[in-house]
């Protein structure tokens, strides 16, 4: 037997961490404050793996000689410190999982909106273009599960800023940073600056043979980009200026140009529509004609991705009035570009636990295309006091029934009903999910 292994956190990442541990012979331990899900208690079970719940046992966890930790708990975590106190090493998931990937290849994405979207944007035109990988991370199998059950050649991985906080070695080949934008500052004392450096991190073990794309325009990355000591070939993409490499737009047309390979195709050929999908679609186009897919096949993919769930997802069109459920914006910058992508008049619906949330930001956009704003969510001051003096309608709601139900009576024939609540869904729902099926289902009872 090997050192005792401590996993804290039972979720996805934490049970795959444990399993890739068992199998590489390690002695390992669970253990989650909370409760652990039945699906996750049998599959610990059935592989003989340790595992408490709704608690801690310190004695047993400061004997460990490394400790992985669940992007859940956070630094402050009293335990943790107790950890770190003792000299104890502290890595994330995706980084247990990536000391066992051998020569594989890992292409990581990271930014505070679309890295689910990117990420699986990505893995699709991998997949088309017959590259033999898995998608792990936010969607499917946690990286180590994926590494323990089915080794792939290559990795297209959704890294959380959480799970870079964590990382040693960890080393993708191509690393997207989408862009950078307030988020989670709860959980960097505030200090945004602490959250860049987090993103950044995904570029910091890179080598000269590696890529790091990032998004040209992105007021954030682009200031702070040569602070960081970046090794890799840096990739730009951008909508506003022409790049020598790197992937830009041009009347109409994506150019992506990189040192082996150059092509062009219509924007008006992505499956994903919206200026932040374009965005998305350059950084994917770009990883993976970097990686050397054939164009044609990189071409045909793009157009032939279907949206995800939750995100800008049309619902339903309901005696002329349509239902947008984009419950997955949590936070100001994704119901930014939610709005910015409306062309008809809107009733939006707003709020859920706010992080810190600066709504002077969409001030201009609310002035130009809402109508009424419904506020889902227990407290809404913050929601009035921003947009209370420019929007004629302002009502309060507590659930998605209710918001749906108010919405519709306020549309008229010709508007779009848009959740996109900026906010985190957990005073009301289990989690953006929840919140966007109850959506769903309310307008489906209409
Ligand atoms: P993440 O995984 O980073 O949360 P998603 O792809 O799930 O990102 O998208 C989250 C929300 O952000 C959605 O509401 C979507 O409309 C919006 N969004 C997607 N891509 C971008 C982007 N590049 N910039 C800004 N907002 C975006």
């Amino acid at each position: 037997m090997k050192d005792l292994v401590i996993i804290l956190g039972a979720g996805e990442s934490g049970v795959g961490a444990a399993i890739l541990a068992k199998q590489k012979g390690f002695s390992c331990f669970v253990s989650d404050a909370g409760s652990i899900k039945p699906v996750h208690r049998e599959e610990l079970n059935a592989l003989g793996i340790d595992w408490e719940e709704g608690k801690h046992d310190e004695v047993k966890i400061l004997s460990a000689s490394l400790v992985i930790k669940s992007p859940g708990i956070p630094e402050k975590n009293e335990l943790v410190r107790k950890i770190r106190g003792k000299g104890i090493p502290v890595i994330s998931e995706i980084e247990w999982a990536y000391r066992f990937t051998g020569d594989s290849k890992v292409i990581a994405i990271t930014g505070s909106n679309g890295k689910t979207t990117t990420t699986a944007l990505t893995y699709h035109i991998c997949k088309q273009a017959g590259l033999d990988c898995a998608l792990v991370g936010n969607i499917g199998y946690s990286f180590a599960r994926q590494v323990a059950i089915d080794p792939k050649p290559w990795y297209v991985a959704e890294i959380s800023s959480f799970q870079l906080d964590d990382i040693v070695q960890f080393r993708p080949h191509v690393a997207i940073l989408t862009n950078i934008t307030e988020d989670h500052l709860d959980r960097y004392d505030y200090q945004f600056r602490n959250y860049i450096n987090s993103k950044f991190r995904i570029a910091m073990n890179q080598q000269a043979s590696d890529y790091f794309i990032y998004c040209a325009d992105d007021e954030v990355t682009v200031q702070y980009i040569n602070e960081f000591n970046i090794l890799s070939n840096p990739l730009p993409f951008s909508m506003r200026k022409e790049l020598l490499q790197g992937a830009f737009i041009k009347d109409q047309e994506m150019n992506v140009v990189t040192a082996d390979e150059k092509f062009q195709m219509s924007i008006y050929d992505f499956a994903l529509k919206g200026k932040h999908n374009q965005y998305n679609t350059m950084a994917a186009g770009l990883a993976a004609s970097v990686i050397g897919l054939r164009k044609d096949k990189i071409r045909d993919a793009i157009q032939s991705f279907e949206a995800l769930e939750h995100r800008m997802e049309h619902v339903a069109n309901v005696r002329g009035v349509e239902f947008i459920n984009d419950s997955k914006a949590t936070n100001v910058n994704s119901t930014w570009y939610a709005l910015e992508s409306m062309t008809r008049p809107v009733i939006l619906i707003l709020g859920g636990v706010d992080k810190g949330n600066d709504y002077s930001l969409l001030l201009d956009l609310v002035k130009e295309k809402v109508k009424a704003i419904v506020c889902m969510g227990t407290d809404n001051l913050k929601i009035h006091e921003a947009f209370g003096k420019d929007v004629a309608v302002m009502v309060n709601t507590g659930s998605a029934a209710e918001a749906v139900h108010s919405a519709f009576k306020l549309a008229d024939k010709g508007d779009v009903v848009l959740l996109s609540p900026a906010c985190a869904s957990f005073d009301l729902f289990k989690n953006y999910e929840d919140r966007g099926k109850q959506f769903k289902d309310a307008v489906k009872a209409l």
